[in-house]
């Protein structure tokens, strides 16, 4: 989502910074005690994009110094350094393995496996050899030098399960060069003190790695909301920063920073009193945000009465688990396609059920949608190996991807009828653009319940299959397909994504890809409209439904079930129980007669802001009302 969901002119940090170099001496002693001696530097703010909400102080501990700070001297004994090369490869090895049996059964888990075999390729062994024998490098030179050619290589592949794969040679390459010094847990000096994670990126090894430490924040110079990064920092409740354009080269290891996971910031050199004023903000949104989680009322209800129910969207099967604890209603959108990461053959379908099944026990007597696997576009395709496509978005994606592979898909569908005897199983199919691949999907569905209780497996009679409404010709023709389908469910990140013509991961572009869009408005209520006509229930699950001031909107338009992210619940569950459902349909009304989203955004945020200030800014006041200067 764009930067919305702020009042208009809220003082957001300006994202220019001095282009002086940056203050060299005088840094804080530590967090908390601040005193200089010599005037103070002025502070520095990095503007990034908010990957998860919160703000912490601590030291910057840069992951990723290996890589910079290998030795580089030619070798005298090829023989000696292809020995510590293999010394190195099976500490290395260990350490990932290690880390994989730590790890609970997430992506996490799986892609640390995937590193293990990694590491000992012997594509990669084999380069690093030719380099020491031939070159005469050194074993870290040449493990450097071959990580990073093979890297080049396949970040050009036109394939792009090649492409994917370039970072994780770099994670790879990363834990090879670790395993040739003494501690391969860490970075050789550790910072005292809470601890600011600074990388370009985070691989789940990085962040496994680092869970013994006191961890109070991540910042990435790569990324977005739904780079892992974000999502891990979101599941461990730490505030992160993602997306901050030349990070690694404006901070160092030991830097005192202070990071604001809210607007979306990272202030370098920060004076005693930017110190001051943190800890002050940190310390109010921790009490703001356990005061919200541990609201006694756990139903979202506006001030004159009309119950919204807030479900949770969920990415893996231990997920289910916190969001119910977070007040999540079911899980309105479980998004299956994480089970085909990082592997080269599908899961079986006895590997799905155990999946579904760890969800619906999260969840007893709970509505779970299980959505059919989301693959192709920006979503991996490694389980698929398909053909390089010129604009992947508008490609073989989803349900079209499904469509292809019915084998696979009669499989995954077949998981779900069986999952369906332990709970309350809803299916949704992303990506329909057409009515004919509803029918067709709902084809195949009737044969995987049929081979089901062929087998004389237990599974429920009838299962819901609802659709996503998140291509434009969808919304367009919702009154049919709310008379074929048994929910309708809004997905509108790639509904603004198809409707704007943005691609939804470009930081470029965000400023066009409002959820305030006038458009976006208008589509939501002509949906509203048809599920009402036909009799047939319409949430919203995109990042839309997360956001304080646009899940208002959505309220306004008719909207009562939101699907969100768990960490996500508490604030709106408040947000929705200070406002009336008589105040949102004015304002929505309103919002469809408007023509722009910045008007729009104007709108909702005149109307409500004010009384989400807490909710909006992190913060539990105000601030005082600047005095005119004469
Ligand atoms: C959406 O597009 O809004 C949605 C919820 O699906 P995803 O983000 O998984 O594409
Ligand atoms: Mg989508």
């Amino acid at each position: 989502m764009s930067g919305s969901g702020r009042p208009p002119g809220s003082s957001r940090p300006s994202s220019s910074r001095p282009s002086s170099s940056r203050p060299s001496s005088s840094r804080p002693g530590s967090p908390s005690a601040a005193a200089s001696a010599e005037p103070p530097p002025a502070s520095e703010v990095l503007q990034g994009i908010p990957g998860a909400p919160g703000i912490a102080l601590g030291r910057v501990v840069v992951l990723g110094p290996y890589r910079h700070g290998y030795p580089r001297r030619f070798a005298t004994d090829a023989k000696v350094e292809l020995d510590r090369f293999r010394f190195a490869v099976d500490r290395a090895a260990k350490h990932l393995r290690e880390l994989a049996t730590a790890a609970p059964a997430t992506t996490a888990h799986s892609v640390l496996e995937a590193y293990v075999f990694m590491v000992q390729d012997p594509t990669l062994e084999a380069a690093v050899a030719e380099r020491v024998r031939t070159e005469r490098r050194c074993a870290e030179w040449a493990v450097a030098l071959s990580v990073e050619a093979i890297s080049e290589k396949l970040a050009s592949s036109r394939d792009s399960y090649l492409r994917e794969r370039s970072r994780d040679i770099e994670f790879v390459g990363e834990h090879i060069l670790r395993g040739f010094v003494e501690t391969t847990e860490e970075p050789r000096v550790l910072p005292e003190g809470p601890l600011v994670v600074v990388a370009r990126d985070l691989s789940p090894a990085d962040t496994a790695a680092l869970t013994r430490q006191k961890v109070v924040a991540y910042v990435t110079e790569g990324g977005s909301r739904t780079s892992h990064t974000s999502i891990t920092a979101r599941a461990l409740k730490l505030p992160a920063v993602v997306g901050v354009s030349e990070l690694l080269a404006e901070v160092s290891t030991g830097d005192v920073v202070i990071v604001d996971g809210i607007k979306g910031t990272l202030t370098l050199h920060p004076t005693p009193a930017d110190l001051e004023e943190a800890e002050r903000r940190a310390e109010r949104y921790r009490i703001r945000s356990t005061e919200l989680r541990e609201a006694k009322e756990r139903l979202a209800t506006t001030t004159d009465g009309a119950r919204v129910r807030l479900l949770a969207n969920v990415e893996h099967a231990e997920e289910a688990e916190r969001a119910r604890e977070e007040g999540a209603e079911g899980v309105g959108l479980y998004r299956t396609e994480y089970l085909y990461i990082d592997r080269p053959h599908p899961p079986t379908e006895e590997e799905q059920l155990e999946n579904f099944r760890a969800v619906l026990d999260a969840m007893p007597d709970r509505q779970v949608v299980l959505r059919t696997f989301d693959l192709g576009g920006d979503k991996f395709t490694t389980s698929f190996m398909l053909p390089q496509e010129l604009n992947p978005m508008l490609g073989l994606r989803a349900v079209r991807l499904a469509l292809s592979r019915p084998e696979v898909f009669l499989e995954h569908l077949r998981a779900m009828v069986r999952a369906s005897a332990f709970g309350e199983v809803r299916i949704m199919v992303p990506m329909v653009a057409g009515i004919a691949e509803l029918r067709k999907v709902r084809a195949l569905l009737e044969r995987a319940h049929d081979e089901v209780r062929a087998r004389g497996e237990p599974c429920a009679d009838n299962i819901p299959l609802g659709v996503m409404i998140e291509v434009p010709s969808a919304a367009l023709m919702a009154d049919h397909f709310a008379r074929e389908a048994a929910f309708l469910s809004i997905g509108t990140n790639d509904l603004i994504q198809y409707t704007m013509a943005v691609d939804r991961a470009s930081r470029r572009l965000a400023y066009l890809a409002s959820p305030f869009d006038p458009s976006i408005a208008r589509l939501i209520h002509g949906v509203v409209r048809a599920g009402n006509e036909h009799d047939c229930p319409v949430s919203v699950c995109g990042a839309m439904a997360a956001d304080p001031l646009a899940c208002l909107l959505l309220l306004g338009l008719g909207v009562r079930d939101l699907s969100m992210e768990p960490g996500a619940i508490p604030e709106i569950r408040e947000a929705i129980k200070r406002t009336s459902l008589l105040e949102a349909e004015r304002v929505a009304k309103r919002a469809l007669e408007l023509s722009s989203a910045e008007e729009v955004e104007h709108l909702v945020a005149e109307a409500f802001a004010p009384r989400l200030f807490d909710i909006l800014m992190g913060e539990l006041e105000p601030p005082p009302p600047v005095e005119p200067t004469a």
